[in-house]
């Protein structure tokens, strides 16, 4: 049926997949890597890191991840636009359906990421593109001059309220509890904005005003309380963490009651010759550095694998 099977198939091209397709492309595994259709995961949606070791003025998330995929390229990787979707791991080799074509695999490596996550209220839907963002490096700039709310409280909420401080007047950011789960570093800048304005204990009930088609304030309630407050604003940024991207496996891996992968003994799956890297199996550490060294173990272990099938 179809092409011979791939040795390996990478899903997904953020800093775990782009390390993986790195390591198998240096085995001479040739590897196959199905970018998605958003290439370079979360952090093309970041503007400076400052983290990623050897880089001591850091970097632009799209430059670190165009670095990462020409090194990959450079030793073989080939890659494939687009998002698998089905798959059959209960056949081996794997098979995966990307634009209609079928893909076989003898192993694959799921770095498929996670995505932002919503509140989940309806004004939110349909004002998502009209005033509504879950990106501040994508759509900050429609904001200069304008007043803007940040919903969160964690590094990337912050990430993105000190982003947006370069073009709004004003930025509020929006918390459920009294303290920030952001590192200390940016919780320090925060603080020393004088853009930056914070609603401590607050929930965001409604987004106004759908009727308009724009964003023309939020509708906070106060913990505790039954009063709700609006805050005029002209746009409102979502940044309340992620969930892993594991739809096209459910019930055919193990994962845990978010979602997430289940990865053993490195990156083993519950599947032999599956393995998975990157936030797709972590919701503890979700750093571009570790997403990239489980992209390495997982390439390791595609290739222990692929020997002992001889
Ligand atoms: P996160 O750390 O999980 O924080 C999510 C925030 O959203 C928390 O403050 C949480 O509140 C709040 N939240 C969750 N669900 C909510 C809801 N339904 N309504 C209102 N608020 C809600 O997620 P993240 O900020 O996306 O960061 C993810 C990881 O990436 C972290 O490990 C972070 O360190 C890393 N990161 C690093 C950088 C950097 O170093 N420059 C930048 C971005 C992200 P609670 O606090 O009450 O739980």
């Amino acid at each position: 049926m179809g092409s011979p099977a791939e040795d390996v198939i990478i899903l997904g091209s953020g800093p775990a997949g782009l390390t993986a397709a790195l390591y198998t492309a240096r085995a001479n595994l040739r590897p196959l890597v199905i970018e998605g259709n958003e290439t370079g995961g979360q952090l093309v949606l970041t503007t400076m890191v400052e983290n990623y070791p050897g880089f001591p003025e850091g970097l632009m998330g799209p430059e670190l991840i165009s670095g990462m995929r020409q090194q990959a390229e450079r030793f073989g990787a080939r890659f494939l636009k687009g998002d698998a979707t089905v798959a059959d791991l209960s056949r081996h080799p794997f098979s995966l359906m990307v634009d209609n074509e079928v893909h076989r695999t003898r192993t694959l490596i799921i770095a498929t990421g996670a995505s932002a996550n919503l509140l989940g209220l309806e004004s939110e839907r349909k004002l998502l593109g009209h005033g509504v963002s879950t990106c501040a490096t994508c759509d900050g700039f429609f904001f200069r001059d304008q007043q803007v709310a940040v919903v969160g409280g964690g590094d990337s909420a912050v990430e993105e309220a000190l982003f947006l401080t370069k073009f709004a007047t004003k930025v509020t950011l929006i918390h459920r509890r009294d303290k920030l789960r952001a590192s200390k570093i940016m919780q320090e800048r925060t603080f020393a904005n004088p853009k930056i304005e914070l609603l401590w204990n607050r929930t965001v009930v409604e987004i106004l005003d759908a009727s308009q088609g724009k964003v023309t304030g939020v509708t906070t309630r106060i913990d505790g309380s039954s009063s709700l407050e609006t805050l005029a604003c002209d746009g409102v940024f979502v940044a309340i963490g992620h969930s892993p991207n594991t739809k096209l496996f459910s019930g055919q891996l193990e994962m845990d009651e978010r979602g997430y992968i289940v990865t053993n003994h490195g990156t083993m799956t519950s599947v032999p010759g599956v393995f998975a890297a990157g936030d797709v199996q972590d919701h503890v550490y979700k750093q571009a550095v570790t997403a990239a060294g489980s992209g390495c173990m997982a390439a390791l272990d595609a290739e222990r694998y692929l020997e002992n099938l001889g």
